[in-house]
């Protein structure tokens, strides 16, 4: 089996973000910058098949610029076998995302596509499901749980009412959530193996796909400052300021 993982490059997790003075967007210089978390849990599920010996060849994808090589080189130090890049200057849509993807699936041929549930800097939680609509693959979103048992594919997921347990066939686009595994830390002697593996670059103009935007970002502004907060005696004062000063209950 051949897994295929979807790699974003994002504002690190624990990073506080700033807006542009211009308001155009969210500063990203000089600002760090690792894998979209949950792209991470994709990684992981990845490297495990193949330590299980459900997958032989584990490859991971990123759409971005240059720098996005950084992120690649993670996931192969972190097991991945090789990695593709995809040079775009601009920041993709989950559609085109999607879009470009499908190309690079279509020539790599996988039998599963992980990829992260959500990016974190966009929060769509759109391209997984584009993908798989275009390829007509089944789709297993916001995974906690993978077993994969004579080319059958089980998953659970949360929602609302409990956990979901689903089945379905290769190939298959999955979505994973952070409950699904824990990510393995790259140690230094893989992070300078990772350097070793083989990284293509594919300019995306040469794909011939739309990747114009459809949305247009008029303005982008920090939100109000939250009022400080104040302390209560006991419930019946909290009761008493929730209905006659606030008026909410
Ligand atoms: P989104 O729909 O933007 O929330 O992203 C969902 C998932 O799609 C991410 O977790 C990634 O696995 C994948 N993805 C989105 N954008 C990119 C990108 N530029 N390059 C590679 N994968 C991406």
């Amino acid at each position: 089996m051949k897994v295929l993982v979807a790699v974003k490059r994002v504002v690190d997790y624990k990073v506080q973000i700033r807006v542009k003075s211009d308001n155009s967007g969210v500063e990203t210089q000089n600002v760090k910058m690792s894998v979209n978390p949950p792209d991470e849990n994709a990684i992981e599920e990845a490297v495990k098949l193949k330590e299980q010996g459900l997958a032989n060849e584990i490859i991971s994808v990123s759409i971005g610029d240059d720098k996005s090589q950084d992120v690649l080189r993670t996931s192969m130090a972190m097991g991945i076998d090789r990695s593709i890049l995809v040079k775009s200057q601009n920041t993709l849509e989950p559609l085109a995302v999607a879009k470009t993807l499908k190309i690079i699936i279509d020539k790599e041929k996988p039998d599963l596509v992980l990829m992260g549930k959500q990016a974190i800097d966009d929060d769509s939680n759109q391209t997984g499901q584009i993908l798989s609509a275009l390829l007509n693959w089944p789709q297993g979103c916001f995974i906690s749980n993978l077993k994969i048992e004579n080319n059958k594919v089980f998953i659970s997921r949360e929602i609302d009412e409990g956990i979901e347990n689903l089945e379905t066939s290769l190939p298959a686009v999955l979505t994973c959530d952070l409950r699904l595994n824990t990510p393995r830390f790259a140690s230094l002697p893989n992070i300078m193996k990772a350097k070793k593996k083989p990284l293509e670059t594919i300019d995306i103009d040469t794909l011939g796909i739309d990747t114009s935007s459809k949305i247009k970002t008029l303005k982008v502004i920090d939100p109000p400052k939250r009022k400080a907060g104040i302390m209560v005696n006991d419930v019946k004062e909290l009761v008493q300021k929730l209905k006659y000063e606030a008026k909410v209950i």
